[in-house]
């Protein structure tokens, strides 16, 4: 496989760009490559610069649920851009969009719109905290909340896949109002709520986490943390950034039915542009500026080509249906791999829920971030390399999932399962 055009641009990018990249992970560090430079996608498919196929398990780490380049967004943003790209001022089509979101997610009742995942946390922590009048935020080992400083405290996705336990330049006085806590633990849940010393304003969690690779929640434990914080009279924040309109059309509250006070969402609501929102209860939304104390506002916000393409994007999303068969074909998927793992004798745990799933190269359980960190790293580089090679494009990291989208053919996952055997095969004989 030639990767000459990549090569080059990456030597190019290393001279203006830190690392060569705008967001850490895709330096493909980790995995021991150099990343390949992305000209155009298409359904489940994204071709480099070279001009090299693969069929892609990353999705543009979520958003594309539908596939590249679908007709129906494409449409609607060009429909759009002729008639100016901002305004700074309020629009229908943020009206719109509000609308579908709190139609679709059962516990919005009024919501928010900023440019990112991270925008969305860093608010909604800030509401949280101005509601209650309260500093701690407690949240969990692995979970990624974006690059906001509260939340650079044994974070997922980047920080664990470089192996850094925070990040210089967030100041102690900031993270010690944070509180880091193991995921799937009763016991120390319950004990950090009931420590009457911690002044909790909120509990920041993802429902299923998604940055320390798939870690769905145990029966009961999301049901035993919105009971204590209802009780202690703390927030509770679903960060659904990954889940939202990913489980369910109601992302995991919807699928696990548990109902949180404030839901930050991301990744699939933009349709592959950037948007962020933070939605909850009128109550606690209420108290953000004009009509409250709370300052949060944004220059770029509800940006008219973002909220086209997120309408377009929610309105394929709530077909009868596609969720049913998504979720489906990702579980045939999924079973299909996991057998693949038994005949070759690798030791390898897949967690899986909806078209979420991850294999850990671990034969225990994967339940928190500590046994998470048992799967052998090196073992997952050499598997994305066997991979890329045959031309499927995963995460290039142990720690993400992989993500399944309509888009995705049975041929394309017929092949997937004949190169995971393969590829299992060559790691074992090695
Ligand atoms: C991706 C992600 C974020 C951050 O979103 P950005 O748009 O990258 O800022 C926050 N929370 C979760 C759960 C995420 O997966």
């Amino acid at each position: 496989m030639n990767r000459s055009r990549s090569d080059k641009l990456f030597l190019e990018a290393r001279k203006v760009i830190p690392g060569g990249v705008n967001s850490p992970v895709r330096a493909c560090k980790s995995v021991g490559c150099d990343p390949l430079f992305i000209n155009r996608a298409n359904g489940a498919s994204v071709y480099d610069v070279d001009d090299n196929r693969y069929t892609d398990y990353v999705c543009s780490w979520g958003p594309m649920i539908m596939g590249h380049a679908h007709p129906n967004i494409i449409t609607a943003i060009k429909g759009v851009a002729d008639q100016g790209t901002s305004f700074g001022a309020p629009t229908r089509a943020e009206v719109q969009l509000a609308e579908k979101v709190v139609q679709a997610v059962p516990s919005i009742e009024k919501v928010r719109f900023v440019n990112s995942g991270t925008e969305a946390t860093m608010s909604a922590i800030r509401l949280a905290r101005g509601f209650t009048g309260r500093d701690t935020v407690v949240k969990f080992d692995g979970c990624y909340h974006g690059h906001a400083d509260s939340f650079l405290v044994k974070a997922g996705s980047g920080v664990v896949t470089l192996g850094i336990p925070g990040s210089p330049g967030v100041p102690d006085d900031i993270v010690k109002n944070t509180v880091s806590i193991p995921y799937n633990n009763f016991e120390i849940l319950e004990k950090t709520l009931n420590d009457p010393k911690l002044d909790i304003a909120c509990v920041i969690i993802e429902p299923v986490a998604g940055n320390m690779g798939c870690i769905p929640p145990q029966e009961g434990f999301l049901e035993t943390l919105r009971e204590l914080t209802t009780e202690k009279g703390i927030v509770l924040i679903f960060d659904e950034v990954i889940t939202g309109f990913r489980l369910a059309y109601g992302g995991a509250q919807e699928y696990l039915n548990i109902m949180p006070d404030l839901t930050c969402l991301g990744k699939i609501i933009g349709g592959g542009l950037p948007v962020g929102a933070y939605g909850g209860k009128t109550e606690i939304m209420d108290q953000i500026a004009p009509d409250g104390p709370v300052y949060q506002a944004g220059t770029l916000s509800g940006n008219p080509l973002a909220m086209a393409a997120g309408i377009a994007a929610l309105e394929i999303l709530e077909v009868p249906g596609f969720y049913d068969e998504l979720n489906t074909k990702s579980a045939e998927c999924l079973n299909r791999l996991k057998k693949c793992a038994e005949e070759t004798g690798i030791a390898a745990t897949f967690n899986g829920i909806g078209s979420l799933m991850t294999c850990f190269f671990t034969d225990q359980e994967v339940v928190d971030f500590d046994s998470a960190m048992k799967a052998d790293t090196d073992r997952y580089a050499t598997h994305y390399q066997n991979m890329l090679a045959k031309g499927i494009y995963l995460a290039p990291s142990q720690f993400e999932v992989a993500f399944m989208s309509s888009a995705h053919s049975p041929e394309d996952l017929e092949y997937l399962e004949k190169m995971t055997e393969w590829s299992f095969k060559k790691i074992v004989e090695k």
